[in-house]
């Protein structure tokens, strides 16, 4: 029987062995007789899970001491109000940079909160590209500049970090990764704070990893309600309060599983080919498009449009009936959108590329 592939942009595919770890230690966590969603959050079991999520992250993460991890509520969707609550005292100011959908939700979010200066970064002509920094008008007082490297939605990519304008290298960068952590190398010492919800390469929905600067730690505003205050968060490792311990040990099994597969910088060159690969089929293509400028083209979200839009429910039907799952564009854009997570086996990317290029040839 053919395999199923599931290319949806989160929560995600996981690996099949991770899969198979879970399925037991929900019987019986590692002969306690306990199931692990029983573990109670105190229990020696636990924090070890907890230290080994943590120890796994400052590896693959290649982290200094400078910075610390904090597991967090709810999702990226959180931290876009956390954000301004904890840094951005009375009367700062912060730039986004909105190149998406969701560095705008990000924007909106912590306009409720503090006055932000807005960036619209993102050109949407034929070509969809980033506008060039001298371009941006970034602020010197701002407290930090807020974006997001990998638009989910649309599969754009900006890599600020790795930007040499002077003015960001100077400036506190908070990154939203919720779909490209752990994706490509990154040098975590040129951003203030690092954040990505767990469902797409961390494991499932509920959990927000964060990677922050302990200096920033001695900065948090006061008065903030305990589970959203970063620096009780990290004086209490992460336990506050009784944390997503599900999620958090899906999380330690998913790091464990792609340190095992040669860590980052194996799946970010298996990435490379297969992003590679798609790419030529779509640009090579008389029936598909991509309009993401070469330079800013997400290597973990690939969307694109069925030229003769009426194809575009037989494209996905057919693939569906191919056991290629979860192409459907998000709600807001439409289109086809393929997530290449680090957990996408190389066998999905095949099958499906032979089901794009079949697709096209029996139209022509
Ligand atoms: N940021 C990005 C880049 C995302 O892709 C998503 C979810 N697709 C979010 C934030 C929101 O995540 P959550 O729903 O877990 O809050």
């Amino acid at each position: 029987m053919q395999e199923t592939f599931y290319f949806g942009a989160g929560p995600a595919t996981l690996p099949k062995a991770v899969l198979n770890i879970i399925k037991n230690d929900l019987v019986d966590y590692c002969g306690s007789g306990l199931s692990v969603l029983e573990l109670s959050h105190r229990s020696d079991e636990f924090i070890g899970i907890v230290d080994q999520a943590e120890n796994l992250l400052y590896e693959l993460m290649g982290l200094s001491d400078d910075y610390a991890v904090l597991f967090l509520h709810g999702g990226a969707t959180t931290q876009y109000s956390m954000l301004p609550l904890n840094f951005l005292h009375q009367g700062k100011t912060a730039d986004y940079i909105c190149t998406g959908y969701w560095s705008n939700k990000a924007c909106q979010e912590a306009k409720i909160f503090a006055d932000i200066n807005t960036i619209e970064a993102l050109i949407e002509s034929e070509v969809v590209a980033i506008k060039p920094i001298d371009q941006w008008e970034l602020q010197r007082q701002a407290s930090y500049i807020h974006y997001c490297d990998n638009e989910t939605i649309s599969g754009v990519f900006n890599d600020l970090a790795g930007n040499e304008s002077s003015t960001i290298r100077e400036a506190t960068l908070f990154c939203d990764m919720t779909s490209s952590i752990l994706t490509r190398p990154i040098q975590v010492k040129d951003y203030g704070l690092i954040y990505a919800s767990a469902q797409k390469n961390l494991g499932v929905a509920g959990l927000c990893v964060m990677v922050i600067k302990k200096e920033l730690l001695n900065n948090v505003c006061k008065n903030i309600p305990i589970v959203f205050d970063y620096k009780k968060c990290f004086e209490s490792s992460s336990l506050v309060n009784t944390p997503p311990t599900f999620a958090i040990y899906v999380l330690s099994l998913i790091l464990k599983w792609l340190k095992d597969e040669g860590g980052v910088v194996e799946s970010y060159k298996r990435r490379q080919q297969q992003a590679k690969s798609l790419y030529d089929v779509i640009d090579n293509s008389g029936i598909y498009e991509n309009k993401v400028a070469v330079q800013a083209r997400s290597k973990v979200n690939i969307s694109f449009e069925i030229k003769d839009r009426a194809l575009q429910a037989k494209f996905l039907q057919h693939a569906e009936n191919h056991k290629l799952l979860g192409l459907r564009g998000h709600s807001s854009a439409g289109g086809v959108r393929v997530s290449l997570y680090n957990a996408m086996p190389k066998q999905g990317v095949i099958n499906l590329l032979e089901f794009m290029r079949d697709f096209e040839s029996s139209r022509m």
